[in-house]
């Protein structure tokens, strides 16, 4: 008959393995969790980019209406000069079309600029965009992964539940009591080894009159420090 240490350091066993099992649950929920902020990050940052494309574009556009607005006052001023008078008012509209040429000539080399500025944020915005759609595809794959491997986690948990039934099955009401509250105050350490006279909990050293009833008797022994359930190590001398 297996004895009852030994059915709640099974136990015990399983209930860490189930642990392990959530926690590595845990954490890949974390990763697609990061990945997701990553990702939300990316598409800020494109967004950003779109923006300042769309900026730079009206401004050319700006410019490119002063320019027009100019031609016309231009034309207008040749028109002008044929109806002229006096030659003080002639040399008047001439210095006025001289200035608008030089206005002119100021807003294409500044739609030029600007145009150049227009590529420069163009390729970023591709960038931008490029690095986005990846991490997107990262993400998606690191979905579809990490529920495939919760799926099969959910399997292992449930199957470990039903292995821990068949030795909860072997206890009595009041030693699965005593496990279960002692489990829960000593984080899922509740059966501990003796190894070489001390306490695999609290390693403090064991009386020689628990040594002995952990040898002889049949009952559960608990360590006088700690209050854990104790077993000798069979490897240990
Ligand atoms: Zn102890």
């Amino acid at each position: 008959m297996i004895e009852k240490f030994e059915v709640l350091r099974r136990l015990q066993s399983l209930t860490n393995k189930i642990n392990e099992f959530k926690i590595s649950q845990e954490r890949r929920k974390q990763d697609v969790q990061e990945k997701k902020i990553l990702v939300e990050n990316k598409r800020i940052i494109a967004e950003n980019k779109h923006k300042g494309k769309l900026s730079i574009q009206k401004e050319i556009d700006r410019k490119e209406l002063d320019i027009k607005t100019n031609e016309g006052e231009i034309t207008k001023y040749n028109v002008q000069l044929n109806s002229i008078k006096t030659n003080k008012e002639y040399s008047a509209l001439i210095t006025k079309i001289g200035s608008k040429k030089a206005d002119m000539s100021i807003l294409e080399d500044e739609v030029l600029d600007t145009m150049s500025r227009l590529e420069v944020a163009n390729q970023e915005y591709e960038k931008a965009t490029e690095g986005l759609r990846n991490e997107e595809k990262i993400l998606g794959d690191l979905m579809v992964c990490v529920d495939t491997e919760t799926k099969e986690t959910d399997n292992e948990i449930e199957k470990t539940k039903n292995e821990q039934k068949k030795y909860i099955d072997l206890l009595d009401e009041h030693s699965l009591k005593q496990y279960n509250r002692l489990s829960n105050i000593k984080g899922g350490k509740a059966v501990v080894p003796v190894i070489g006279n001390v306490c695999g909990g609290c390693s403090m050293n064991v009386t020689t009159q628990t040594l002995n009833e952990l040898m002889g008797g049949k009952d559960l022994v608990f360590c006088r420090s700690c209050s854990r359930i104790l077993y000798l190590d069979k490897n240990s001398d």
